[in-house]
């Protein structure tokens, strides 16, 4: 299998953006990243709107979106009652999501990691008979706000049932942006070693403290397949007032490409993309190949 860019913008990146887009700006979005090649897009979640009023409006974005073929416009969800949600909004995938640590999932989703995971392992067939895949994600897998270091040990626990029961990847996200290039690398080898490629491994880091982008290439280095991104470098922290968000997919690409890694993405188009989100913002967003332009190895 290829690498593959998953952008999270319209999704996480919206979610933690102090602006707020309308519907239609969101339609506007995740078409023109679409139109910039981006072949997986999370356009939404289906999480309750008190939680997370930026995304209240994702059944009206799915539904003003048009459908790019080989365009893959998933959902986010974190109970039963958003499957149901995705799944009526015709998700072409379905993505959960929960915290590694106690402290964590019990602030953010009030249960044990454990009945999280198993609550989700149920909800499983649920989506499968739909006929569509499903991602599980592993928040704050490399760092927790309230316990600090997380046991790789424990991750490696997560990661080996949820390839036993059946989910179709697994994503690793670091998600307050505390991880390092050499804590990457040994995770996922770890992960790879026990699960082999039967199942592909997602890599999602945020560039809360520099380290997005090396975080990226030690994933890639170490047998990660799936990298999701940011547009324009998008997004925050909830637990960290002013952090930057997720890396910008546009400075992953500007890599990859430099690399001789394809992703199918027009590396212009998609700076377009940045900065054109920045004027619909209304602030400057942290991406750097948007602000400094591509490299010209053949000069123009
Ligand atoms: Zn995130």
């Amino acid at each position: 299998m290829g690498i593959q860019v998953q952008e999270v913008g319209p999704r996480d990146g919206l979610q933690n953006d102090p602006a707020r887009l309308s519907a239609a700006q969101k339609v506007a979005l995740v078409e023109r990243l679409a139109a910039a090649g981006l072949r997986r897009i999370e356009t939404g979640s289906f999480v309750h709107p008190r939680a997370v009023p930026a995304m209240a409006d994702s059944e009206a974005v799915f539904a003003g979106i048009h459908r790019r073929p080989g365009v893959s416009y998933s959902g986010l969800a974190l109970n039963g009652r958003g499957v149901e949600r995705a799944l009526a909004a015709t998700v072409d995938e379905v993505h959960l999501s929960f915290g590694i640590t106690e402290s964590f999932n019990q602030k953010n989703q009030r249960q044990s990691p454990e009945d999280n995971f198993r609550a989700f392992c149920e909800l499983l067939p649920k989506v499968k008979a739909a006929g569509i895949p499903c991602t599980l994600t592993f928040s704050v897998a490399f760092g927790c706000p309230f316990e600090g270091q997380v046991d790789p040990g424990r991750v490696m626990s997560f990661v080996e049932r949820a390839a036993e029961a059946g989910f179709d990847e697994i994503g690793l996200a670091d998600t307050i942006g505390v991880a390092v290039p050499s804590q990457v690398s040994a995770l996922f080898t770890r992960a790879r070693g026990t699960i082999g490629t039967r199942v592909p491994i997602a890599a999602h880091f945020h560039n809360t403290r520099s380290t997005g982008l090396a975080n990226a290439y030690a994933a890639l280095e170490s047998g990660a397949t799936i990298f999701d991104a940011a547009v324009g470098g998008t997004g925050g922290c909830p637990f960290a007032p002013n952090a930057t968000g997720n890396i910008a997919t546009e400075d992953l690409v500007y890599m990859l490409d430099g690399m001789g890694v394809a992703t199918g993405i027009d590396l212009e188009a998609l700076i377009e993309v940045a900065r054109w989100l920045e004027g619909q913002l209304g602030h400057r967003l942290e991406g750097m190949v948007m602000k400094a332009g591509p490299f010209r190895t053949v000069p123009a």
